[in-house]
């Protein structure tokens, strides 16, 4: 067995293998770029060697670098991870070259499956199904063309270096193919410097089917069943489950079978993925489901065929790269239950997933599911690298109840102030269509608006929001029928600078304190926002408390009266000039159908009113302006002795 790995990757999967590793005895070895000197990956590994920038390309991509990590730090052998350097052939040469051992099947094999055109045809002649369309050489857009026509619409224009979900255009009107190609041409060419491509029919009511396959040195094939990564957002997983809901046995069988074929074909040696299309219009079926790729490595949604199956790929990879046999023969394998993944993003779904960066001052995932995540509370999200951070997986005898399991977890996400999918990932793991796995790849994009939209908080989240958050300004009338103050008991009336977390989970408050003993050095000791955090659905409510307001505007002590969340205001009790005395109702708004009476902070008069009954007003307008009485200081000099 191996006795020490240098880890080529960052984030999750760094962390995942690191993880399988320490329990073999193995030791450990990271590498990392500037932007992650203090990465989760990092802190993990029993050592770790710098090797460059932040960018990819001068760090994680740079093969040389890592080779000289590895023989400086003494490591025997190199896992790729996924992404980056681990379909690179010519690195898997290399590590061989400088005497050592690539956890990952030979450069041969790799480069077998490299090329999507290559790729399919070795797959024809191996006498797996393949997705209709033209492989040639010849790349005229007049011969594309032409053989688009052939094909049928719609086609798929694809790079044949493609990767990730990119260099990939559906064409549905032949007058649209010449721009197509022309921009996917452009596309290929700049993502993958080769701008090849082949023309594939568009499967219709299309499933992606997958199936987890494995080889050894002595020369067994096994598969450990298949994974359903149907829910996608431009051709890229979101969420995947094993096994494929409405696979029947005959089918699971020769889809599975192809994909043993497929690894023969290729000789293949450790983990590998052999990618299908179906066309669900009649349920599954092996005649009507054509191989697309093979990915030659551990995938991201390998969690799941682990659930199922009881097994670890990754000691798997190990066991194989050392020479070992295959752990298990097929007979062996067998599935057990559902599980599915979904993959948590730094993104922000409301601004069309648009990456979000910066510190995760709160990152709490659930406890009671498997999380493999890429950071903690305190860690920065960078801009150099791909966005996920953890793969939330639950694994239950049923699939509902595995729906329901995943659901309710990401109901304990709470991550602020980085944006994340998770609401996202919530509304499409509850969706009818998910629920009854009537989804097709089109799903999410046909129904962006409801599953992507913004949310409002609950009337729980609200009452625990803006309404502790008028307590704390002491101007509003304020009941809590969720009990919060007595649950919260680190916290102090007018305390400085403190900020109050709660999680709302079906009505139930847990409210926790962000600056308790945190355990690990790379934790910031203080949260430097004065406001209250509601957690919902995977969502989080910031309602800011007058400290924080005083420090954008003018502080409420001015006699500012602001609208401390958007509503209506409904009754107005006083007019411009007249004297009002502490603590006097001044306006009735009504929030999340709700009344919420707004008084006045010290004696005063009124001198400037602009709300109106029955107008909306948005949260932070000035409503009211109180001029103090002249003896207001001295009042509350004596009220705070
Ligand atoms: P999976 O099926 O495991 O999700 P993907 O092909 O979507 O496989 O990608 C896995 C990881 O590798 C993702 O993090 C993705 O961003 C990255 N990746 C995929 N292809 C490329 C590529 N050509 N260049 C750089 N990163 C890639
Ligand atoms: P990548 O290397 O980017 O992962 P794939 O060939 O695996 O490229 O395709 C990515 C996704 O695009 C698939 O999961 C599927 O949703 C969609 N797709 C690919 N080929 C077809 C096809 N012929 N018909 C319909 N959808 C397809
Ligand atoms: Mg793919």
């Amino acid at each position: 067995m191996i006795q020490s790995l240098l880890i080529a990757n960052r984030g999750e999967i760094a962390c995942r293998v690191i993880r399988t590793a320490r329990r073999l005895g193995i030791r450990t070895i990271a590498v990392y770029s500037d932007a992650d000197t203090t990465a989760l990956h990092v802190r993990e590994a029993d050592e770790a060697v710098h090797i460059g920038p932040s960018p990819a390309a001068e760090s994680y991509l740079d093969g040389q670098r890592i080779i000289r990590a590895a023989k400086d730090s003494g490591a025997q052998a190199i896992h790729p991870g996924y992404g980056f350097l681990s379909e690179n052939a010519d690195f898997a040469e290399a590590v061989k070259a400088a005497g050592l051992i690539w956890v990952g099947p030979d450069a041969k094999s790799i480069r077998a499956m490299g090329l999507k055109d290559a790729a399919k045809k070795l797959m024809q002649d191996a006498g797996v199904p393949t997705t209709p369309g033209y492989l040639g050489k010849d790349q005229s857009p007049d011969t594309l063309k032409a053989k688009a026509d052939e094909i049928g619409y719609p086609v798929l224009i694809k790079a044949v270096a493609g990767g990730g979900g990119k260099g990939m255009r559906r064409v549905d009107d032949p007058s649209d193919f010449a721009d197509m190609l022309a921009s996917c041409k452009r596309e290929a060419s700049a993502s993958f410097s080769d701008d090849r491509v082949l023309i594939e029919k568009y499967i219709l009511t299309p499933r992606h089917i997958e199936v987890q396959i494995f080889g050894d040195a002595q020369g067994n094939v096994v598969h450990l069943f298949e994974r359903d990564c149907t829910l996608q957002r431009r051709h890229q997983k979101v969420i995947e489950e094993a096994p494929a809901p409405g696979m029947s046995n005959e089918a699971r069988e020769a889809i599975c079978a192809a994909a043993v074929r497929a690894a023969q074909a290729v000789d293949y040696v450790g983990a590998g993925t052999v990618e299908f299309i179906a066309d669900a219009s009649q349920g599954l079926s092996a005649d009507r489901t054509w191989f697309m790729e093979m990915n030659t490595r551990l995938q991201v949604e390998h969690p799941v065929t682990e659930a199922i199956t009881g097994q670890d790929l990754v000691e798997w990879q190990l066991r194989v790269a050392s020479g070992e046999p295959l752990p298990c023969t097929q007979d062996d394998l067998s599935i057990h239950g559902y599980a599915i993944e979904a993959r948590l993003y730094a993104e922000d779904p409301v601004t069309g997933f648009l990456p979000s960066t910066g510190p995760l001052r709160v990152f709490s995932l659930p406890d009671d599911i498997r999380c493999d995540s890429a950071v903690m509370a305190g860690d920065e999200v960078t801009p150099f690298y791909d966005p996920m951070i953890a793969k939330l997986i639950v694994h239950e005898e049923t699939r509902a109840a595995a729906i329901d399991t995943l659901a309710e977890a990401i109901d304990d996400v709470a991550i602020w102030p980085v944006k994340t999918n998770a609401a996202f990932l919530r509304n499409c793991l509850l969706s009818d269509e998910f629920r009854d796995a009537t989804v097709t790849t089109g799903y999410i994009g046909d129904h962006l608006e409801t599953l992507a939209g913004a949310a409002e908080p609950s009337e729980a989240a609200w009452w625990i929001g803006a309404g502790a958050r008028a307590h704390i300004d002491g101007t509003a009338e304020y009941r809590d029928p969720y009990d919060v103050w007595s649950q919260w008991s680190g916290f102090r009336l007018n305390a400085p600078s403190r900020s109050l977390t709660a999680v709302v989970h079906k009505g139930e408050v847990r409210v926790f304190d962000l600056v308790q003993s945190p355990p690990d050095p790379f934790l910031p000791r203080e949260i430097d926002s004065d406001g209250i955090l509601v957690f919902e659905n995977g969502n989080a409510f910031l309602f800011e408390t007058p400290h924080a307001l005083a420090r954008t505007g003018a502080s409420a002590s001015d006699g500012e009266i602001k609208a401390p969340m958007p509503g209506k205001v409904i009754a107005v009790d006083i007019a411009q000039g007249d004297s009002v005395a502490n603590g006097q109702k001044l306006l009735t708004l009504e929030a999340m159908k709700m009344e919420h009476t707004l008084t006045a902070p010290f004696d005063g008069t009124v001198s400037e009113l602009s709300a109106e009954a029955g107008s909306q007003v948005k949260e932070g307008t000035l409503l009211i302006r109180i001029e103090p009485a002249k003896s207001t200081d001295a009042a509350a000099d004596a009220k705070d002795g």
